[in-house]
């Protein structure tokens, strides 16, 4: 889906529930399906707060809060580092640089796969799955020479 569409469906059911639309709320959640960075809150407020010189760090994070809630956004935490944000809604691995914090997504055909075997051997009601690879990112090897 197109981020605008995206966007638009937040728009709508903020609306349907009762929630405040703000410009401000529909920039951040733009930001954040199209940065692909897994940013985190302070990262989205300094990106936008040039454009929306009133929005307080209190306004990302409380958007950021609903969009979770929504289930239109994971939270991902990272012991002592800020949390960061992933608004890529289909499945995929995160692979986490420990180097340089970098996040990138990986689609892989696989994790359905692995759902339906882990379905089979545990009958267990699966509503979500979240797969994180922690290593070193291309860039950060090059530039160690590794
Ligand atoms: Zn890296
Ligand atoms: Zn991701």
């Amino acid at each position: 889906m197109y981020s605008d569409e995206r966007v638009e469906a937040f728009r709508r059911r903020l609306a349907s529930q009762g929630q405040r639309v703000t410009p401000q709320r529909l920039a951040i959640y733009k930001y954040l399906i199209e940065a692909e960075t897994h940013p985190s809150a302070e990262e989205i407020h300094r990106a936008l707060q040039p454009i929306y010189p009133s929005m307080s760090p209190a306004t990302v994070y409380k958007t950021l809060e609903l969009l979770v809630e929504m289930g239109l956004a994971t939270e991902l935490a990272f012991g002592d580092s800020p949390n960061r944000y992933d608004g890529n809604p289909h499945e995929h691995v995160n692979l986490v640089c420990t180097e340089c914090g970098s996040i990138v997504d990986l689609e892989e055909s696989l994790l359905e796969e692995l759902r339906e075997r882990v379905v089979r051997a545990s009958r267990f009601l699966v509503r979500s799955q979240r797969h994180e690879f922690h290593g070193v990112c291309p860039r950060c090897q090059n530039a160690k020479g590794a």
